[in-house]
């Protein structure tokens, strides 16, 4: 009976490691559990959550639920203490800058609005960052036509309120960006070019934009870069380090956090030097009757409660990315493989297929003669989740030469088995409109 104990305890071994073994990422993410059968391929929206950051929800909002910095007492100090440690995680995910700091904001669109703020204000003091900013030739901010929306408005306000000229790259209709053209260059001699301001990322074709060129006449020119790390932060962290950005901005709920919550990182010398974006409590030094002093970054741009479980959740969502970086990677690899050979022998357009360019599974396609929310309402009919329209990039909508697309973005919780579905779902699409 002894050898049998033992025997048993060997097949328990097996047992676990099977399990182990078997247990796929996907079953990280309750969402499947709730929504059998559901493809969801809307991940360049919204990133599904994973249980870790779930639990850190649950943990701040059940056990902890105090506001942070003000509090004398331990368990307030404990919140302060998370939240300051999320805070240098987000700063080392995406820079390796020693004095890099983020600054939480409510996603990318708030940052975009502080950056336009901070960096065009006559209250800012960047001319020993930027020397831009001390040349006598028209000043300018130079974005893409392949921009989000979010990277676009923000500086056309602040342009029109401070007399910025707006240039832009041009997208061809396959979204690649003329990026390395003497006439890019041209622009650096012609205005005084003080900021630069591209997604790494296109939210619409997935391609991972070649910045190196126009990232080195910014740094020759003395311009701040900015990227937009929207896509990228999810599915090429280590090439945003690599452009070294000014400023990189970020959205949590697409990197499987939470929404309402995202973050500027920057240097702190160079957030120090900027003007204050919002203000109010929690940001300032001194207040008098007339005038107020501030406090240095990060504080200075965090007026007001943060949204504190959202950041213990950004914590959650950067340690979930930072342990599957690996199988985060290789699944994008091997579905963008896997659905790049199956849509080719469907006849659809696929945008963003030039050869040649790198490309995160991200894919607007258009079924020809069909609009795309018609594309769209079809699939949901068969349980599979898209987006449909112009995905806030109107500009490269014109480029493409469409008034809207149909999506489909996949993440590490996809399968082959999402790919399949997709094409046949969009064979069921042209057989319907044939
Ligand atoms: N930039 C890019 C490239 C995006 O994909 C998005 C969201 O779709 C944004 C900016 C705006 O992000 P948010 O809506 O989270 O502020």
């Amino acid at each position: 009976s002894r050898s049998s104990g033992r025997n048993w305890a060997i097949a328990e071994k097996f047992i676990i490691l099977f399990v182990y073994m078997s247990h796929s990422l996907r079953d990280s993410f309750p969402f499947f559990q709730a929504n059998p059968g559901l493809v969801y391929l809307d991940s360049a929206a919204t990133a599904l959550k994973p249980l870790p950051v779930l639990q850190a929800l649950q943990e701040y909002n059940t056990n902890q639920s105090v506001n942070i910095h003000r509090g004398v007492y331990r368990l307030s100090q404990l919140a302060t203490d998370t939240v300051e440690s999320v805070r240098a995680k987000t700063a080392r995910y995406l820079s390796d800058a020693p004095d890099a700091l983020a600054v939480f904001v409510k996603g990318t669109t708030e940052g975009f609005n502080l950056l336009a703020h901070a960096l065009t204000s006559p209250e800012s003091k960047l001319a020993d960052f930027f020397p831009a900013y001390r040349s006598d030739k028209p000043p300018a901010i130079l974005l893409s036509e392949s921009e989000h929306h979010a990277n676009i408005v923000p500086w056309q306000v602040a342009a029109k309120r401070s007399g910025y000229k707006l240039l832009y790259l041009r997208a061809d209709a396959d979204g690649c960006l003329a990026s390395q053209s003497a006439e890019v260059a041209g622009l650096f001699d012609s205005y005084a070019i003080r900021i630069v301001s591209l997604s790494l990322q296109s939210n619409v074709t997935g391609i991972v934009h070649d910045l190196s060129a126009v990232r080195e006449l910014a740094s020759q020119h003395g311009s701040a870069f900015i990227v937009d790390a929207a896509q990228a932060a999810v599915h090429v962290p280590a090439k945003i380090k690599a452009v070294q950005p000014d400023f990189t901005v970020f959205s949590g709920h697409k990197l499987f956090s939470a929404t309402g919550v995202g973050a500027v990182v920057g240097r702190k010398p160079v957030l120090d030097a900027c003007a204050v974006y919002q203000t109010g409590g929690g940001m300032i030094a001194l207040v008098e009757h007339e005038a107020s002093t501030y406090l240095e970054a990060p504080a200075r741009f965090e007026a007001g409660t943060q949204p504190i479980a959202e950041i213990y959740a950004l914590g959650a969502a950067i340690d979930f990315v930072a342990q599957h970086a690996r199988e985060i990677h290789d699944t994008d690899e091997r579905l963008r493989t896997y659905a790049d050979e199956k849509l080719k022998t469907l006849g659809v357009r696929v945008f963003g297929m030039s050869a040649g360019t790198a490309r995160s599974p991200i894919y607007s396609f258009e079924v020809a003669g069909v609009h795309a929310h018609d594309t769209g309402t079809l699939l949901d009919e068969q349980d599979i989740c898209i987006r449909a329209g112009h995905h806030c990039c109107q500009l490269l909508m014109r480029s493409l030469g469409v008034a809207a697309t149909a999506r489909a973005s996949f993440s590490v919780y996809n399968t082959e088995d999402d790919v399949d579905r997709l094409i046949s779902g969009i064979e069921y699409v042209k057989k319907i409109f044939r």
